[in-house]
């Protein structure tokens, strides 16, 4: 039988549900959806994701059987609605328009309008009796047609029409009459002639060139940046919806607009939205001309209003979440173009799901599942410090479109914006608006500022869900317009030129837009926050510990929720001045007596710091992992020396000076080793060193004991690096117990404590079982693990890791580039699609569940056949990353640890992965 490509929405034809969105993207299921709802949506029919992969198998052609089932579907479409397609007295017109699975606002094509030609557009407008109108969906028709499908810039278009407007002398395009219309549409047809191309009259060629450019649309250079960026699978495709048009631009008493059933940027629960009269959907959201705020519709036209109330409302019920919903009226008339989930920032998004709980419209589980973790960070963006704008002028006020306080140096070009940033320079993109080509700058800024656009401007929806603070449709503090001249660089406000690289500071809340650089603090934490990790925590299986090596630290995580310290690298605490010093010294010495008399100078700093670190961490567990570094990362450089002595030499410097550097340098050149990574560093320092372990090893337990006698309660944890084998796990633990109990004599206390060591080397996950014999407790070091599992080295990975997971224009075979049909013009294979990238996500930032994560598995599973009661946990970076620590759940890990400042992420991801799979059961149970 012949696979279903066709499914049919609108009223009583309606043949698909929410809930099949893998095969008619979220848009063509929720106009399902909401026409089995008894929601006016107008009829129509979507072409399923699997035709996308169709298509790109069939060489980037729509294939023959679904082009005849797509006719057949015009036919039907043209009984349901009573008009026909190309008919040129009242033609039947359609917009076509993509849809994924997962929301990817601006990503891909649309195109309104189609079926008009020179001979329909008389009918349409015979039949409207409304002449203007129908030449401005012809001259927007064209310009989206020429655009999407012929590849036209579309400036060019705007250029003409900016042009008409000025000899017109009107400023929006609303205010150009019939006959001017008709004119623009001339040049318009012009303008595709210029660029080689005709513009196709036959309303059925216009379909099927719109429904093929959508599809390619899926992987155009922003769609596949964008799925990138959200971990979207490019293999899923898009679905494509044509519709019946509905004109919002047929006169005062039509309109189109956005809405969201709650605030999307702070969360209160209320309608907010925006929308235009007299107007075509993309106006709006392309931040054209200035929408209204929807509530003025109530005014304007208030039974499409009330109307447009209660379906909002019954949305919001029926999906049980924030909608984000299209709309049009057509002469008092509304219909609903789309309804989906809507972006929000962290801020929202955490509010929204404690009130939904509150209201009983969600469960607890569901709450947590509706923050994502990597977002949880914006709760924590800096603010001004408090009263510190009042010491700047206030230079421009626009629309708080996503919060948190940005400081940086203007920048007009997106391309700009990415090249100080990587000069770890902070800027704030200014644009005029911003449109999905800009995403690259947007994502390199600290802060976003439009002259144009509303709430669900481009700008906004961008920056909320990347967490930018955003103020987007900026006027001065006299209420002008403010000049973004992109071309010269220069904001100019009330007549005030600012350069490109002058420091403004952006209030993503209030909308203020200040002068200067001001002073920004951490902010403070709302009730809902409060009540969100709450719920988080006591849900949680995962213990979360941070990784800090300093007082300072270690109090920031335990602001952050953290419960106990995971990793203290201890070599950080040699760098700092005046214990460098004494660390070279230990370094270069010749023999053990001396290398013990400079360790004896190092012990007090030492025991300092872990006292205060224990301090701090009063009552929880303190993992203090023993030197780990090369030895010679604590001595200068070679080539340095090398250049310091000869200078020396040539101003004729102090001869005992140069002897001291040239001694260096030779200790230097006698550590130098080929491949420090894998060289005398770990545990294998602490064999061949025995003392260093010694001194800190005593540093510990003399600050742990001074603690206790001081009233306090110390949890040390004394973790070992780098162990690959049973003999050394037993040499560092002999040892380790030796020094505690002599301190313990000394002091006459006693401590509890763990010894343990880092899995980070994969022969200790394979050995996992001997080494338990002498470890307490393990923790994943997946910094390095990673590294030795794939050969990556983790300081160099970044010059070819970006290219393993880029997406390739090149021919895989003869790496010549591809040409636009994806074809190598080389050797003649063809791709259909882009080639495949090799890596899929960078393994250094989520953990490589088949190779890296299989080894933890062994690990856990031999480590705990040795030591039932083993305590596991992580402490790579990967311990901060939502999709690792998901994997950590799996494994039955204890505890993950991260930085301080992704501790709340963490919570949040180990909540998730409890609610995630309880949710689950439930699903199971419900079927
Ligand atoms: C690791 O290797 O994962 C680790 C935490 O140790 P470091 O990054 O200090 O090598
Ligand atoms: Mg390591």
């Amino acid at each position: 039988m012949q696979k279903k490509h066709i499914y049919f929405f609108g009223g009583k034809f309606t043949e698909g549900r929410a809930d099949m969105k893998w095969l008619l993207g979220g848009k063509g299921a929720n106009l399902a959806e909401m026409s089995r709802l008894g929601i006016p949506v107008p009829p129509g029919f979507t072409i399923t994701t699997e035709v996308c992969k169709l298509f790109y198998k069939n060489k980037r052609r729509l294939p023959n059987e679904v082009w005849k089932s797509v006719q057949k579907a015009m036919q039907k479409l043209e009984r349901i609605v009573g008009k026909k397609f190309g008919d040129p007295k009242n033609p039947l017109l359609v917009s076509v328009r993509s849809g994924a699975p997962f929301s990817m606002p601006g990503m891909m094509d649309t195109i309104l309008n189609l079926g008009l030609n020179d001979e329909t557009v008389k009918g349409l407008a015979s039949a409207t009796n409304n002449k203007r109108f129908a030449y401005d969906c012809y001259r927007r028709f064209i310009a989206m047609f020429g655009d999407v499908v012929l590849g036209v810039n579309k400036e060019e278009f705007e250029k003409v029409l900016s042009l008409f407007k000025g000899k017109m002398g009107v400023k929006r395009d609303i205010d150009l009459p019939a006959h001017v219309l008709e004119d623009i549409v001339e040049e318009f047809k012009g303008i595709i002639k210029r660029f080689g191309h005709t513009f196709p009259q036959d309303p059925y060629i216009q379909l099927k060139m719109a429904i093929e450019a959508v599809f390619l649309s899926w992987n155009n250079d922003r769609a596949i940046f964008y799925r990138k960026q959200n971990k979207i699978p490019d293999d899923i495709g898009t679905a494509v919806n044509i519709q019946t048009m509905v004109f919002g631009n047929m006169g005062e008493d039509s309109a189109t607009g956005v809405g969201f059933t709650r605030d999307p940027a702070f969360g209160e629960k209320k309608f907010y939205g925006e929308y235009l009269p007299n107007a075509q959907g993309e106006d709006v959201v392309a931040g054209i001309r200035d929408p209204l705020p929807v509530t003025q519709l109530e005014k304007a036209l208030p039974s499409a209003y009330a109307k447009l109330q209660k379906i909002a409302e019954k949305l919001e019920r029926h999906y049980k979440d924030m909608q984000d919903i299209e709309f049009t009226i057509e002469r008092g008339n509304l219909f609903l173009l789309q309804t989906r989930v809507g972006k929000r920032t962290a801020k929202a998004a955490v509010k929204i799901a404690v009130d939904m709980v509150n209201e009983k419209l969600i469960t607890k589980e569901e709450a947590i599942m509706r923050v994502d973790p990597a977002e949880i960070n914006q709760l924590l963006h800096p603010v001004f410090k408090r009263g510190a704008e009042k010491n700047f002028k206030l230079i421009a006020k626009g629309l708080g479109a996503s919060p948190g306080a940005a400081v940086g140096k203007i920048v007009f070009e997106p391309g700009r914006a990415v090249e100080l940033s990587m000069k770890n320079e902070r800027v704030i993109l200014v644009r005029k608006e911003t449109s999905p080509d800009d995403i690259h700058g947007m994502e390199a800024s600290t802060g976003i500022l439009t002259a144009k656009g509303g709430g669900t401007s481009h700008a906004a929806v961008v920056a909320r869900q990347r967490g930018k603070p955003c103020v987007v449709g900026a006027k001065s503090i006299s209420g002008k317009e403010i000049i973004i001249d992109e071309a010269r660089k220069r904001l100019v406000v009330d007549g005030n030129v600012f350069e490109e690289g002058t420091y403004i500071s952006l209030n993503g809340e209030s909308g203020e837009v200040f002068l200067g650089e001001i002073p920004t603090e951490e902010p403070s934490i709302t009730n809902e926050f409060g009540t969100f990790m709450k719920w988080c925590d006591s849900i949680r299986r995962l213990g979360v510990r941070a990784n800090a090596d300093t007082p300072e630290d270690a109090e920031k995580a335990r602001r952050f929720g953290a419960e106990g310290i995971g990793l203290c690298r201890t070599e950080h605490m040699f760098f700092q001045e005046g214990r460098i010093e004494i660390m070279q010294k230990m370094i270069m010495a010749s023999n053990t007596s001396e290398r013990e008399k400079y360790l004896a100078q190092l012990l007090p700093f030492q025991k300092e710091d872990f006292y205060e670190i224990l301090r701090v961490m009063d009552g929880l567990p303190v993992t203090i992992r023993l030197l780990d570094p090369p030895l010679h990362e604590f001595l200068p450089k070679r080539e340095e020396l090398i250049r310091e002595i000869t200078e020396l030499r040539y101003s004729g410097g102090d001869p005992r000076v140069i002897k001291e550097k040239e001694e260096i340098l030779h200790r230097v050149e006698e550590l130098y080793e080929f491949n420090p990574m894998l060289g005398l560093r770990g545990c294998r320092l602490g064999i061949v060193y025995p003392e260093v372990t010694r001194m800190q090893v005593r540093a510990i337990f003399e600050a742990a004991c001074q603690l206790y006698i001081d009233g306090a309660n110390p949890v040390p944890e004394i973790m070992v690096p780098l162990i690959g084998s049973e003999e050394e796990m037993k040499h560092q633990r002999f040892l380790i117990e030796e020094v505690a109990n002599e301190v313990f004599r000394e002091k006459k206390c006693k401590i509890k404590y763990k010894i343990g060591t880092m899995i980070e080397i994969p022969r200790a996950a394979l050995v996992a079982d001997k080494i338990a014999k002498y470890a307490e407790f393990f923790s994943f070091g997946t910094n390095d693990l990673t590294q030795m599992t794939y050969g990556f080295s983790r300081d160099d990975a970044g010059k070819f890791i970006q290219v393993y997971m880029t997406t390739s224009t090149k021919c895989r075979y003869c790496g010549t580039e591809l040409t636009k049909e994806l074809k190598c013009p080389h050797c003649g294979r063809e791709y259909g699609e882009k080639p495949e990238n090799i890596l899929k996500i960078d393994p250094f930032q989520t953990i490589d569940s088949e190779g890296v994560g299989e080894l933890m598995r062994i690990a856990v599973e031999k480590g705990r056949a040795t030591r039932k009661d083993l305590k596991i946990g992580i402490c790579g970076e990967h311990g901060g990353d939502p999709e690792s620590i998901e994997i950590c759940e799996k494994l039955g890990l204890d505890y993950v640890s991260c930085s301080p400042f992704r501790v709340p992420i963490a919570r949040v991801s180990a909540a998730r992965a409890v609610a995630k799979k309880k949710l689950k059961k439930l699903e199971v149970a419900d079927k």
